[in-house]
């Protein structure tokens, strides 16, 4: 392998039923910063059926190329259909960087790419960065449970591949008008597919994905019950945003584990986040520190979460609370 021959950032944009994942536009957001530090293209795969009106979005987003690789045998994610077009183009055209969102269906296809192009993938990574002299990829991730930031390179290998988790990067809006969009050729035979999706069953529409919401009220331990969960939602709705709470308050039962906050559970982003009963352990704030105002409610006003807040509030979470739902609905 001759490593000067591998460039370009190339981002595999995850559609589901014709929407693209928030992460995938995150990721475009991010991948433009490497692309300029390296001086190189930054190109959007998107895969599918009959879903070429996507590739605007990410020609508004970031992108400086669109390979677009639409056939019927992609309607529907298979890690099998879905590798073989990227593990082909990629050995076409060689790019030096993949990014893939660190979602269940990239947490799938990440690996299974990354071992049939023989490289290696940092999964799950919280921040990335280059080093310009070679083009060598920086992903960071959490390690040793939560308690150091491992930094990963893989320099002898292209293209260098990273997971990296929704939430944590921002979004930006380009002029569309630069992007190219270039229809690929897919190669896929039936025989290339042995997974056959017999039916999609949709998640039902009131569960809210906390990764996307813009007001979260997290509920910890120190909310004392599956009742006193009930104000939380009370101030989330009156704020018109949803519930989450920490792996305490899953593991307690008062909340859901797709509602889990931190580093076995989401990252979030959202405009507000409320963190009432909540300690502050590292795991916790690894999944909302970005968060962009954090209010903490906490009886102990030496609790590590008081650090990282822009607001703290000392007090019982089933006095305050109410008063913040009070004061919410006066608005
Ligand atoms: P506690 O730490 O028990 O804190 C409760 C807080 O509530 C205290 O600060 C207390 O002062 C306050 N309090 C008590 N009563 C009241 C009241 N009436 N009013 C106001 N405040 C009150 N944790 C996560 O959250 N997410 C993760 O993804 C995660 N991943 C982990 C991964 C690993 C490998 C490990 C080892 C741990 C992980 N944890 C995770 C667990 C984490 O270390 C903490 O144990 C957990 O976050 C603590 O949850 P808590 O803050 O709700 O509970």
């Amino acid at each position: 392998m001759n490593i000067a021959d591998y460039k370009g950032v190339w981002v595999f944009a995850e559609q589901r039923e014709g929407e693209l994942q928030k992460v995938s536009l995150e990721l475009l957001g991010e991948g433009r910063r490497i692309a300029d530090k390296l001086g190189v293209k930054l190109t959007a795969l998107l895969l599918g059926n009959n879903i070429e009106s996507l590739a605007t979005t990410l020609a508004s987003h970031g992108a400086d190329e669109v390979l677009v690789a639409d056939d019927k045998n992609l309607e529907h994610y298979t890690t099998e259909g879905y590798a073989k077009v990227i593990c082909d183009l990629a050995a076409e055209r060689k790019p030096g960087i993949l990014f893939v969102g660190a979602t269940f269906i990239g947490r799938d296809l990440g690996p299974r790419i990354a071992a049939r192009l023989s490289t290696g993938l940092t999964a799950d990574c919280t921040s990335i960065d280059v080093e310009v002299e070679n083009g060598d990829l920086l992903a960071t991730r959490p390690a040793f449970g939560g308690n150091l930031m491992a930094t990963i390179a893989c320099p002898e290998h292209r293209p260098q591949m990273a997971t990296v988790r929704p939430g944590v990067f921002a979004k930006i809006t380009t002029d569309p008008s630069k992007c190219n969009i270039e229809k690929v050729e897919v190669k896929l035979a039936d025989s290339d597919i042995r997974t056959k999706v017999l039916e999609v069953i949709k998640a039902k529409k009131d569960m809210v994905d906390i990764a996307e919401a813009e007001f979260i009220v997290s509920g910890g331990r120190g909310v004392g019950s599956k009742e006193n969960f009930k104000l939380l939602e009370e101030l989330a709705a009156a704020l018109e945003g949803t519930v989450a709470g920490s792996r305490a308050a899953v593991e307690s039962g008062w909340i859901d584990g797709a509602c889990q906050v931190g580093q076995t559970g989401k990252t979030v982003r959202p405009k507000i986040y409320i963190a009432c009963g909540i300690s502050g352990a590292i795991q916790h704030v690894a999944g909302m520190q970005d968060s962009e105002l954090i209010i903490a409610v906490n009886k102990d006003e030496t609790a590590p979460i008081m650090k990282v807040a822009d607001y703290a509030i000392v007090g019982d979470v089933a006095k305050v609370v109410p008063e913040l739902i009070a004061q919410v609905k006066e608005v």
